[in-house]
């Protein structure tokens, strides 16, 4: 048990078990082949929650075999697609009742508060699952006008075994983002999900099953990445079967994670068997605060666009571009707001922000910080890590960042704003856009031509105008750049997990 009674009184959960911890194969909690086990930890302590069986290659060959057979075999492609549908909605009200306990593991996992993964987060799950269940029955082709006597149409297919490997910071939000259009479109799936937060995915999985979901669509293979995620990158799924029906055991990659490893992904795609890839990788988006803006909710929205999630967030607003007419002042207000923000235990209520995920990402937040130190940046609040147990850190504000400092050009992923001056549009144009990142940019201001000036001059995937982090389940996002390939949400993912055939036929057939 996660709570005892005393802690229950000081805090806002429910207590929680962790009842799903092996790897989920063909619809049945399985043991590794290696009969290994890694421990998966509680962010604010470090200490052990359990111990979750450890996917490698042979784990992959068995959980690939298993999504193939469910894709060949059924019943799940020879479902009709409201049939399919039926099954994402059971699934989605099954984790509405089921949500104050996935929320309360999320943070135990992770770290977040729980507030947010109860109120936004499981209500943004469901909401996701509800759209893609829309969708499923509304997947078509096209009829084609081509020149000459021909019938031409497009049919639109799932692509097949989807092979998808997400990160650690949303375990949930971005399960959803991969699985709810995979399973719409009719592919089967083998997810590798982060060491470091296996157990929702686990969860959720069974809550599936419990829906309906035939055995072997969806398989959950936690694991680390240098083995479980490449084997199942380079994947070459080589069969007889294969060589009969290319189509339907053709693998697809997605992965939300680093640019570094997204390179090792593509490579590994492409050296294997030219997998379709789509990749959700870093980012460091500018937040443009203009001079027009109204400075206190100019400071709140940049203060969240920064620090929600701990920082731990590809889209985080980790250039904060001021202009000189009113830097003064943001930047007492923003130093006031991040001494104001609320650290602490992730379950108790009111908290803002809970321990980074691991000892790993603190350190290397706490080198970052001591990297813009010594740029001589001025620190102007937090710096430092917070109690002596767990992995907390300091809300932290540098001013006076120059472009070429690391805090500026690196993602940080944690509770690190970064200040700079800007004078001009055209100056901080070419600033903002002056990074090998291209996620999200948001800007803040009151004049309508500056806002569409800069909407259409900043190379990012989303730009937030006087808003942050709206992540409604029908709006894409994606990366311009070196933030990936392809979109996630929305229709455009759709395109991730579908393939386009083309029938043609005479109108007038000389055999007939
Ligand atoms: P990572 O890219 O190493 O891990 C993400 C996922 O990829 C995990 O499931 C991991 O096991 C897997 N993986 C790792 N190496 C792999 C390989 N060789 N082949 C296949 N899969 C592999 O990220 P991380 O180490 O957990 O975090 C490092 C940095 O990545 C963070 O500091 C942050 O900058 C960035 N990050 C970005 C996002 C995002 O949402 N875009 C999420 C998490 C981390």
């Amino acid at each position: 048990w996660f709570s005892t009674a005393a802690a229950i009184e000081e805090l806002i959960i429910p207590p929680v078990q962790v009842n799903y911890t092996k790897l989920l194969i063909n619809g049945e909690f399985v043991d590794a082949a290696s009969g290994k086990t890694f421990p998966t930890l509680d962010p604010r302590t470090g200490e052990v929650i359990a111990h979750v069986a450890e996917a490698d290659s042979e784990d992959i060959n068995r959980a690939v075999s298993a999504a193939r057979k469910a894709f060949d075999e059924g019943p799940w492609p020879k479902m009709t697609a409201y049939e399919r549908s039926r099954i994402l909605l059971r699934f989605a009200d099954l984790v509405e009742k089921h949500s104050d306990e996935l929320a309360a593991l999320e943070t135990w996992n992770n770290g977040k508060p729980f507030e947010q993964a109860a109120k936004t987060e499981l209500p943004l799950f469901v909401r996701l699952f509800h759209y893609y269940a829309g969708w499923a029955d509304k997947i078509h082709g096209l009829t084609v006008p081509a020149d000459g006597p021909y019938h031409v149409q497009t049919l639109h297919e799932p692509i097949g075994v989807a092979g998808q490997i997400i990160p650690w910071n949303f375990p949930l939000i971005i399960f959803a983002w991969k699985v709810g259009p995979a399973l719409a479109c009719g592919n089967t799936i083998v997810l590798k999900a982060a060491e470091q937060t296996p157990l929702t995915a686990l969860y959720v999985a069974k809550l599936f099953h419990e829906a309906g979901l035939p055995p072997g669509v969806l398989n959950i293979v936690p694991g680390y990445g240098p083995t479980a995620g490449a084997a199942l990158a380079r994947h070459m799924d080589v069969d007889k079967v294969q060589l009969l029906q290319p189509l339907a055991l053709r693998l697809q990659i997605a992965f939300t994670g680093s640019t570094d490893t997204g390179k090792v992904v593509l490579e590994l795609a492409a050296k294997s068997n030219l997998k379709q890839v789509t990749l959700e990788l870093g980012g460091k988006s500018p937040f443009i605060v203009c001079e027009d803006a109204d400075v206190d909710k100019a400071v709140e929205l940049a203060h969240f666009a920064l620090f929600f999630n701990q920082g731990q967030c590809c889209c985080a607003g980790s250039r904060t571009f001021v202009h000189e007419r009113v830097y003064d002042e943001f930047l007492e207000k923003s130093k006031a707001r991040a001494l104001r923000r609320t650290v602490g235990d992730p379950f108790k209520k009111g908290i803002e922000q809970g321990p980074q995920i691991d000892a790993q990402q603190f350190e290397k937040i706490l080198r970052y910080i001591r990297s813009g130190v010594e740029s001589s940046a001025t620190l102007e609040c937090g710096g430092g890590r917070l109690g002596s147990k767990g992995f907390y850190i300091q809300p932290t504000v540098f001013s006076g960042v120059q472009d070429d400092m690391l805090i500026a050009k690196d993602e940080i992923f944690g509770p690190v704003q970064s200040i700079l001056k800007f004078n001009d549009l055209d100056d901080v144009i070419r600033r903002a856009n002056a990074t090998r990142y291209g996620l999200a940019a948001g800007v803040f201001t009151n004049n309508l031509n500056t806002a569409n000036t800069l909407s259409r001059a900043l190379r990012a995937g989303t730009v937030w105008i006087n808003c942050f982090d709206v992540f409604d389940a029908a709006i894409p996002i994606g990366g311009y750049k070196m933030s990936g390939i392809g979109r996630e949400k929305g229709i455009y993912s759709l395109h991730n997990y579908l393939q386009v055939k083309s029938v043609v036929t005479p109108l007038k057939n000389p055999a007939w």
